[in-house]
């Protein structure tokens, strides 16, 4: 499906197997010189088809495209690299980076599970999937990247740039002003074009999924802290339509922000109603919890489950750094929230 939401702006939908979102955006807008390329798919064949076929049925060419990453997930990263041409520019944010190259948090991963209350066979199978997963990102690539960013060498021959709060990017009659918002990824980025005052907003908002917030194990951010503040972050910029990254463009966006802030209060505030003094680990947290899927807890799928724990792990570590709940390592090597 290809729609021209705004003029030169073309939303390419396309297709995630396997994946309870079904479908992401991939914008086309078309430059001066080099078009641009807003997010990708998966790196799989299914995205890729559908992606290369859109841009020829739009009259553009790889050769000549650059391409932008709201934030490194599979969903809108994947992809990048085998797209991209020898002269395509491939426009990254630094924090997602970082974190996908830090091998350590992966491999903490089944600990923390452990410590967290998941079921060793569950966990393992979880664990796999995630690897899968991974399989999907060049973090090899991004880690040279990062290697050269590091050294402080010139990245402007580079085919990775990165972007920073506040950079400006040109396409065409547009400019765009990056806002850096972390929460739903560490250093997710929109683009807000600043004449004609509309916003991709990538997974920061959208109209109807609420973007989920996670807590890997092992983090030490406060991913949950860092969202709300970037909600409110950008809350006052005027904003006429949003492009986002799943599902169709929205207008309401004030009213949109508001919801999804709503919705976090009263998760914390169902987690806070399902602890007591005596603790809960954050399994039995999650399994209690009303998740929006059409399914029991005990169907759920390890690598769901392992989600559901990061979502509910954001949210204990908000309540815990308020001061609404506390937390102990008990026996057992499990840690336990309680009121
Ligand atoms: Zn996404």
């Amino acid at each position: 499906m290809i729609e021209e939401t705004l003029p030169g702006i073309y939303r390419i939908e396309v297709p995630l197997p396997d994946n309870p979102l079904q479908t992401v955006n991939s914008y086309l807008l078309k430059g001066k010189e080099k078009d641009l390329l807003i997010d990708t798919g998966m790196n799989k064949d299914e995205c890729r088809i559908v992606l290369l076929s859109a841009l020829q049925d739009l009259g553009a060419n790889m050769e000549n495209i650059d391409i932008f990453i709201t934030h490194l997930h599979h969903d809108h990263f994947g992809l990048a690299i085998t797209l991209a041409s020898n002269g395509s520019i491939i426009y990254l944010n630094a924090p997602d980076a970082i974190f996908l190259g830090d091998a350590n948090v992966w491999e903490k991963g089944f600990m923390y599970g452990k410590m967290n209350g998941f079921p060793e066979e569950e966990l393992q199978k979880a664990l796999e999937k995630r690897d899968d997963f991974l399989k999907n990102i060049p973090i090899e690539d991004i880690k040279k990247a990062i290697e050269k960013c590091a050294g402080d060498v010139p990245l402007r021959e580079e085919r990775f740039r990165f972007l920073s709060d506040e950079d400006t990017l040109n396409v065409g009659e547009y400019s765009f002003k990056c806002l850096m918002t972390p929460g739903h990824s560490r250093g997710h980025l929109c683009l807000y074009e600043t004449r004609n005052k509309f916003l991709f907003s990538g997974d920061h908002i959208l109209e109807d999924i609420t973007p989920a917030i996670f807590l890997w194990p092992g983090e030490k951010q406060n991913p949950l802290k860092d969202y709300l503040n970037s909600l409110d972050r950008v809350f006052d910029l005027e904003v006429t339509t949003v492009l986002p990254g799943h599902r169709n463009a929205f207008q309401d966006y004030r009213e949109r922000i508001s919801q999804i802030k709503a919705h976090h209060y009263r998760r914390k505030e169902e987690i806070a109603s399902l602890l007591d003094i005596k603790g809960k680990n954050v399994y039995q947290i999650a399994s209690k919890v009303s998740w929006n899927i059409p399914l029991p807890w005990n169907q759920f799928t390890p690598e769901l489950k392992w989600m559901a724990l990061a979502e509910i792990l954001a949210h204990l570590k908000y309540m815990e750094e308020e001061g609404q709940i506390k937390s102990e390592l008990q026996t057992g090597n499990v840690i336990h929230y309680y009121l």
